[in-house]
């Protein structure tokens, strides 16, 4: 029953490794999604736990990968991270003044 299981999560591990050796950051992320989807369908608790590891890890490499802390600016107002806190998106980031700005102009529409 175990070996079932943990074939399963090999199997989404192993799609996972060749999409971030292929740096395909879209795909490994998509593919912890669909493990944690799997998972969480089946009522594995742990193995679902264990998928949010694949999600994070992936946006973690991305970032790595792609430039050095330092390098981690708000795409809207260009500061970096050791002047505003950061959020990260697919392929940007926005500070928590630019989201302050932004929704108070969304929030007058
Ligand atoms: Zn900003």
């Amino acid at each position: 029953m175990t070996d079932s299981k943990s074939d399963e999560l090999q199997m989404f591990a192993e799609s996972w490794q060749r999409a971030i050796n292929a740096k395909d950051w879209d795909s490994a992320v998509l593919t912890g999604i669909s493990a944690y989807l799997y998972f969480s369908s089946k009522g594995e608790k742990r193995l679902k736990e264990g998928s949010v590891g694949l999600i994070t890890s992936a946006f973690e490499l991305q970032h790595r990968r792609e430039g050095s802390a330092s390098e981690k600016r708000c795409s809207f107002c260009n500061k970096d991270d050791s002047q505003v806190r950061l959020g990260a998106g697919a392929s940007a980031y926005i500070c928590e003044e630019c989201v302050q700005m932004f929704s108070g102009i969304f929030s007058k529409e």
